[in-house]
């Protein structure tokens, strides 16, 4: 279930239906304002929407006080085990504190730090990690520790409603993929303030991020979590950013850049695709508008599911088409393929729509033409996907199985169905970063 409450991070809505956030953590010391404020921006120029630093000792405070003036985007105070580092973080201006409640110092030193977050209308996220749960629960973590995590942030919810403050988010944070998953599925059913998704300690660029695109991804699904921190091990938290980001792109939750799609590739690869798609996405990165590119690595199947794209290229071994919504824009030859791929979308960009030749895009709609024509033959992963959705089309339909000929007859098989995006489960969550 969604949460129904809503705070308010400087200026940025966590949960009850706002976008959901992304953010990071810095991993400068605090107290070198210098190189943090550079990471800060680094941060807030991916894309991050909060940023989260730690501040474990005095001199991280009085940095604080200069970076939430500074920051781009609301500064959260990271605390642990020290309530007047809390409290004066608090005072410093931090748009929000996050504290853990269980290793703070007990009932009456949360109580200290609430009243002053009340006093500065500070929001806070209270959180639990596996691994610090209360002594009281060891117990039942032995037996369940889903059950252990959710029951320790339900008490911590529970101490912050008997200090009649309301004003926080809750995290759930365990290095177990299916747990954290688990345990927020059911907190979501318990109550209904903001969730805080991460999986903790994830790991490196490439498991890490798969990581939390599974566990991350499947709750997002599901309408579970607000916002969002994907942990890498790794300097560079704008890397972290940039995931947190691909998973709500992937899931059409927001809209923030370009979308790249490109092919697998297979044997019928004509030309040096894992270059030109490196170039592209490269390319791509100092684009703000969410225009989709797609790169396919030959013409054998026409344009198929990336018609869909707004832009894209397919080659053949010396020439290549450049296509737009579907329809062919133009042949060019191979070298200057991206090129004039990107000076059709900044023209595109610039006038507000796409301008075909009508010469140039019969030439480009003749020579996939032929391409198709003489590769009609051809059993493509594309064409055998398309049988095969034919097949349980047919099957759905009560028709029983349809057999799989061993290759399209009468020339290439065309798939237009329209993706089923309402049936999406993430249908009507869709927002778009302004
Ligand atoms: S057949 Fe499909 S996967 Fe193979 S290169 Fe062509 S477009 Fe890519």
């Amino acid at each position: 279930m969604a949460s129904k409450r809503q705070i308010d991070v400087g200026g940025v809505k966590i949960g009850g239906g706002a976008p959901v956030a992304v953010q990071s953590m810095t991993k400068t010391e605090t107290a070198d304002f210098d190189a943090t404020m550079r990471q800060i921006r680094a941060i807030a120029d991916a894309g991050g929407d909060l940023v989260r630093c730690a501040v474990p000792r005095e001199r991280d405070v009085d940095a604080l006080k200069r970076i939430v003036v500074e920051s781009p985007i609301p500064v959260i105070a990271d605390i642990h085990f020290n309530h007047t580092l809390a409290i004066k973080a608090i005072e410093a201006g931090a748009h929000c504190v996050r504290l853990n409640p269980g290793n703070i110092g007990g009932p009456e030193k949360v109580a200290e730090v609430v009243e002053v977050a009340r006093r500065h209308a500070t929001p806070m996220r209270i959180g639990v990690n596996s691994g610090s749960l209360p002594k009281h629960l060891h117990a039942l973590e032995r037996e369940n520790s889903v059950e252990a995590l959710v029951q320790a942030a339900v008490e911590f919810v529970e101490l912050m409603e008997r200090l009649d403050y309301e004003d926080f988010k809750v995290s759930i944070k365990s290095t177990s993929v299916p747990n954290t998953i688990a345990s927020n599925r059911l907190l979501s059913e318990r109550i209904d303030y903001p969730l805080h998704l991460g999986i903790t300690e994830a790991g490196t660029k490439w498991s890490g991020s798969l990581k939390s695109a599974v566990g991350l991804g499947t709750l997002l699904a599901d309408g579970v979590g607000d916002t969002i921190r994907i942990s890498l091990s790794t300097f560079h938290a704008e890397e972290e950013v940039k995931v947190g980001w691909e998973i709500l792109k992937a899931l059409k939750l927001r809209e923030r850049g370009p979308v790249l799609i490109a092919c697998p590739t297979c044997g019928r690869l004509q030309f040096d695709m894992d270059t030109v798609v490196a170039e592209i996405e490269q390319r791509l990165e100092s684009y703000l508008e969410p225009v989709e590119v797609a790169v396919l690595g030959c013409a054998v199947n026409g344009l198929g599911e990336a018609a869909q794209a707004d832009f894209g290229i397919t080659g053949a071994k010396n020439e290549g088409l450049i296509f737009a919504h579907g329809k062919p824009l133009r042949k060019v030859p191979q070298e200057r393929l991206v090129d004039e791929l990107f000076a059709e979308i900044d023209r595109s960009l610039k006038v507000g729509r796409t301008v075909f030749d009508d010469a140039e895009a019969a030439a480009g709609a003749e020579w996939l033409e032929r391409i198709e024509e003489e590769n009609a033959g051809e059993l493509t992963p594309e064409r055998l996907a398309a049988l095969e959705a034919k097949a349980a089309n047919a099957e759905a339909m009560g028709g029983g199985a349809t057999a799989l000929p061993m290759a399209p007859a009468g020339g290439a098989e065309r798939r237009q169905v329209k993706l089923g995006e309402d049936v999406s489960p993430t249908a009507g969550r869709r927002f778009t970063r302004t």
